[in-house]
């Protein structure tokens, strides 16, 4: 007896819903000029807090360190901040330089150009179920970190496709994104919602 699939009943094929989660596996170094270098060097996370209180107020930075020569460069947290305003139990965190909370900060791309930097290109991986381009397919990919990697480069990767081909689906319209965007330059962010077609 032959087995029914859903195509045999003359149905078009369903469009099916993947989602991908992108993940940040190291915080990205900063570019910036060092005064002692003499040159544009890599600033790295140290994974530190740095807190002063002044009257009722603290000021919060996350200290980096040159990679080249150690100098130090703050990237400010919290200017001016009462320690009431504060979420429970944040302050105890800061103040022992909580790993997790520091690596949020330092893969948060928002949060480094608040500090006048550009952050460089993290390591990152994609987990999620793979198709082939003859799958009509929602596909959302999703970031809990802002993500400063370009949708393409993703999406290129994870199914193996060349710039060339990725460039003409998308000027074809069939690759497109909503809310729709230059699918060759946009960065990935917190996510986005590609439709393929
Ligand atoms: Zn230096």
């Amino acid at each position: 007896m032959k087995t029914a699939n859903k195509n045999d009943f003359g149905k078009s094929p369903e469009i099916k819903q993947i989602t991908w989660e992108a993940r940040c596996l190291s915080a990205p170094a900063v570019r910036k000029y060092c005064k002692k270098c003499g040159r544009k060097t890599d600033f790295v996370s140290s994974g530190q807090f740095r807190i002063n209180a002044q009257k009722k107020s603290l000021d919060i930075w996350l200290i980096y360190r040159c990679a080249a020569c150690k100098t130090s460069w703050n990237a400010e947290v919290f200017s001016r901040i009462s320690p009431q305003r504060m979420p429970d139990g944040m302050l105890e965190r800061f103040t022992r330089n909580d790993e997790t909370l520091a690596a949020q900060y330092a893969m948060d791309c928002d949060f480094l150009r608040r500090n006048g930097v550009d952050p460089g290109t993290p390591s990152y991986n994609v987990s999620g179920e793979e198709f082939s381009l003859e799958e009509q397919v929602v596909l959302t990919i999703k970031s809990p970190q802002a993500l400063p990697v370009k949708v393409s480069a993703i999406i290129r990767e994870k199914l193996k496709l060349s710039q060339r081909v990725f460039s003409d689906l998308a000027s074809e319209g069939k690759i497109r994104s909503i809310p729709e965007k230059d699918l060759n330059k946009c960065r990935l962010n917190h996510g986005i919602i590609v439709i393929f077609n």
